[in-house]
This record gives C-alpha cells, sequence and structure tokens, in this order.
C-alpha cells in the first residue's frame, strides 16, 4: 500500500452563494467557503470537523469537484480538477467516491443491492454483465455483507447492512479517495463502532485518502490521521488529532471538545456565548469574536490567519493563541 504520497491539494478554496434576506429583502453574498487549504495523502484520513452550517459539506463537494470553487484551485492525482459534469471529470468521478450520512436516501428502494453495487461499474463502463455480477458478491463480501444479500432491497437490510452496501458501492470502481459526509450519524450508537472500524480496514486493505466530515469529535478522533475545525467557512485549527482534539489551542475548538461527553464528566463544558453564526452576516474581524470568551478589542478588528504556532507549530487562527495579545474579557462581560 502507498502511503503519504498526495492525492488531494487544495488552495485557498472559496465558494460563496447569493441569498436573498427577506421576501423584498436585498441579496447578500454568503461565503460558505472562505480560503480553506487543506491536503490529503493516500492512506491517511482527515477529519473536518465543525457546527452544522459551517462550510463542512460544501468544501466536501468541492473536493469532489461537484461545485466549481470561486477562487482557488484543487489538485486530484497531481491534475487540476476538471469542471464538474465535463468529459474528463466523468471519467475522473471512478476515482473518488462520496459516501453520504443516510444509507436509505443513497441508495435507490426499487433496485436490488446487488444491482446497485454494480451499478458504478455499468456507469463506467468496466466488464461484461458476468464481471460486474462477480465483482458485486465480491464488494459485498470485502464489507462485511453475504453474496446472497446481492438479491434483497435496501428496505429488507438493518441501517448498518445498508451503510456497508453504500460503502460498497462506492469501491466498486477502486477509488483513491473517499469523501464521508457524517457517515455514521444515521446509524445506532452500537453500529457506529462497526462501521468506523470496517472504514479503517478498507483503508488500510486499500490505500484509500478519507476525508471525514463529522460533527462527532469522538468518531473523528477514532479513524483521523489529522484533524481541521472549521468555523464559518474557515479552518481555525490543524493538526494531529492527539493534539487538537486533546489539548485544543482555538477558543472555538476548545468548547467543541469540551462539550463531548465522556463517563465521569461534570458539568456542561464551555457554553459558547450568543448566537449560532449566521453565514450571511459574517463578524469583522475573527469571526468568532461575538462569542469567545477571550476575545479582545484586536480580535473585532483584524481578521487572524491561519499559521504554525510559535510555541509547537499547531496551525491556528487566532490572535490569542498565537501569544499576539493577551486574553480578553470577552465581548459579553466588556458590555457590562
Ligand atoms: Fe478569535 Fe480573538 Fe477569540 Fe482568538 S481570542 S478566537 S482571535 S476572538
Amino acid at each position: 500500500m502507498r502511503q503519504d504520497a498526495e492525492l488531494l491539494v487544495a488552495e485557498g478554496i472559496t465558494r460563496r452563494y447569493a441569498m436573498r434576506r427577506g421576501l423584498m429583502g436585498r441579496t447578500v453574498e454568503v461565503r460558505a467557503v472562505d480560503g480553506v487549504s487543506l491536503k490529503l495523502e493516500r492512506g491517511r484520513t482527515l477529519g473536518l470537523v465543525g457546527e452544522s452550517g459551517c462550510g463542512k459539506s460544501t468544501t466536501g463537494r468541492l473536493v469532489l469537484g461537484l461545485e466549481s470553487p470561486d477562487a482557488g484551485s484543487v489538485a486530484f492525482e497531481g491534475r487540476p480538477m476538471p469542471a464538474p459534469d465535463t468529459q474528463p471529470w466523468r471519467r475522473l468521478r471512478a476515482r473518488m467516491q462520496m459516501v453520504f450520512q443516510d444509507p436509505l436516501g443513497a441508495l435507490d428502494r426499487r433496485l436490488t443491492i446487488g444491482a446497485q453495487v454494480a451499478e458504478p461499474l455499468e456507469i463506467h463502463d468496466i466488464g461484461g454483465k458476468a464481471d460486474r455480477t462477480a465483482r458485486a458478491a465480491e464488494l459485498l463480501r470485502s464489507v462485511g455483507l453475504r453474496p446472497d444479500q446481492a438479491a434483497r432491497y435496501p428496505h429488507e437490510l438493518s441501517g448498518g447492512q445498508r451503510q456497508r452496501a453504500v460503502l460498497a458501492r462506492a469501491l466498486a470502481t477502486d477509488p483513491a479517495m473517499l469523501v464521508c459526509d457524517e457517515p455514521i450519524s444515521a446509524l445506532d450508537v452500537s453500529i457506529q463502532a462497526q462501521v468506523m472500524n470496517l472504514l479503517v480496514e478498507i483503508q488500510d486493505r486499500l490505500g484509500l485518502g478519507i476525508l471525514f466530515i463529522s460533527h462527532d469529535l469522538r468518531a473523528v478522533r477514532q479513524v483521523s490521521h489529522r484533524v481541521a475545525v472549521m468555523y464559518l467557512g474557515r479552518i481555525v485549527e490543524e493538526g494531529e488529532p492527539d493534539a487538537v482534539l486533546r489539548d485544543p489551542a482555538h477558543p472555538y475548538a476548545q468548547a467543541l471538545v469540551s462539550a463531548i461527553p465522556h463517563p465521569g464528566k461534570v458539568g456542561r463544558g464551555i457554553v459558547l456565548q450568543g448566537d449560532p453564526p449566521n453565514p450571511a452576516d459574517r463578524p469583522r474581524g475573527c469571526a468568532f469574536h461575538p462569542r469567545c470568551a477571550v476575545a479582545t478589542a484586536m480580535c473585532a478588528r483584524e481578521t487572524p490567519v491561519l499559521k504554525p504556532r510559535p510555541v509547537d507549530g499547531r496551525l491556528v487562527a487566532c490572535h490569542v493563541a498565537q501569544g499576539e495579545v493577551a486574553p480578553g474579557l470577552g465581548p459579553m462581560r466588556e458590555a457590562a
């Protein structure tokens, strides 16, 4: 298995949408993703975490080429990502697949599991009918399903079995990269660990690069080799899971980590101040400053840049974590 060879490089990708405010309101620009850079190597998993609406899923769509960035670039296996829905993009699509949150929604209720696992081979014109049937049986076995389950329909499988079938389908064209968008959040807790173990086992076997998008920090920690924390379209901290998820440097990452439930935990952890972010109304300076307990006057003026922290080289976008300014008292207490 080849490891650590660069598979995907995204540099400064930005995606804007126009959004109308109210029925007669003016149109405002929303930056769903704002200058995100990330790298993914073969055989490695990058965990992308953050609250719902922070731009994680849009980032996933951009790196798959399902949408084009308004600025920045995406390169896959050393070549620029072709425009969506073009012939070169469709050819490349076999090498990168997506696994969605809801396995029932991702499968067609009218087709057997076997037909759906073999479908990508048909789309990409790989093998004859007998080869595809044999390959579908092999793929089902590789994800822990029985070949005879090829004849079943999606509603005849359990949630965990359906997600295994979705994985088998994603692996049909021998991809180099998987983008998994909340792949376990629709599953029972008892099944989640099995699906994550399967993902790790598949990666070890096939050397896939995986972008694992989730709001579940425990799951991200279990499967990731590197973690990036997103807030309002930007990456605010990035590093090894043991560093970022044990000892986060950015105040937003600290709040996320403090909210992870664990046995014996007392209290709710750090409670974020203010409302959840509205991407159409991005605060000036650091976008987190209206909710940050240690915000300073500088935070409302100057946008922090994601860069290595002098003390340990951790990538953090925060004036305080970078040591540029002493912790403040936060906006709420300043106003009191
Ligand atoms: Fe942002 Fe300032 Fe808080 Fe750092 S301390 S997260 S720069 S508001």
